[in-house]
């Protein structure tokens, strides 16, 4: 069976001491579980989480990154810096920064391709706004943000981590029932399959509410490979319990 992978996205939360504080419960809780993990965090934490990290096996993410490779793009962050801090998966395409830095489809696409060059790993994330699944228009919508992504990448796309996060689940308590999950994880998967020979070892997150209560039913979909955890992530015992679900 594949191995399930579990990240956390802090969003834009932390501190010196509260990092510390929840990465000694992670580090001390996780030092034996059978699935990935790994935490996205702010990039003025790269060098602490890096150094509170280097002995565990908990991999360090980023929550974006750049579609260049250097130079005059003021606030962006490449995938070469990220690699000198030893981040190893960089969330690209989260619904927030397509809400509010007005990130389209085609650069999603482009941050995938810059940083699979670069070697990060992304974790795309593609999902339908809560109008669109009203409408009809869930596949039709996922299928578009994914196509991109495919078209820009190639071949390379069975390198990259991809993850379903329906818009309308993000932060607002309100999950996916593990069928309506599973339901596009299915057809995302076959969307895969058409461009990669190798599109089952791509792993297929779920992110919306996911938590300590929902997690096991929704990990025990036959396409959903793991989590991606906002709110729940931010709490030891929280994130510890949906790891513990992924075994
Ligand atoms: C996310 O931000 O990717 C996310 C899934 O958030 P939450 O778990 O809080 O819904």
């Amino acid at each position: 069976m594949k191995k399930k992978l579990i990240v956390g996205n802090w969003k834009m939360n932390g501190s010196l001491a509260a990092n510390q504080a929840l990465l000694d419960g992670l580090t001390a809780g996780a030092a034996t579980a059978a699935c990935g993990v790994a935490v996205c965090v702010p990039a003025p934490y790269w060098s602490q989480v890096q150094a509170l990290l280097a002995s565990s096996a908990i991999f360090l993410g980023a929550q974006d990154v750049s579609q260049h490779a250097s130079g005059a793009y003021t606030g962006e962050l490449s995938p070469g810096m990220l690699k000198e801090f030893g981040v190893r998966y960089a969330i690209v395409g989260h619904s927030e920064r397509r809400q509010y830095h007005g990130e389209t489809d085609e650069v999603v696409a482009a941050k995938t391709q810059c940083a699979l060059a670069n070697g990060v790993t992304p974790i795309v994330c593609v999902g339908e706004t809560l109008a669109e699944r009203e409408a009809g228009k869930t596949e039709e919508v996922v299928k578009r943000q994914l196509a991109a992504v495919i078209h820009a990448n190639g071949h390379c796309i069975s390198e990259i981590v991809l993850a379903y996060e329906p818009v309308w689940a993000i932060g607002t308590g309100k999950t996916a029932t593990p069928e309506q999950a599973q339901q596009v994880h299915a057809l995302l998967r076959a969307q895969l399959r058409a461009a990669s020979n190798h599109a089952d070892l791509i792993p297929i997150l779920y992110g919306g509410s996911m938590n300590a209560a929902n997690a096991a039913n929704l990990l025990s979909q036959v396409d959903i490979d793991g989590g991606l955890v906002g709110g729940a992530s931010l709490k030891v015992a929280d994130f510890l319990a949906i790891v513990a679900a992924a075994q």
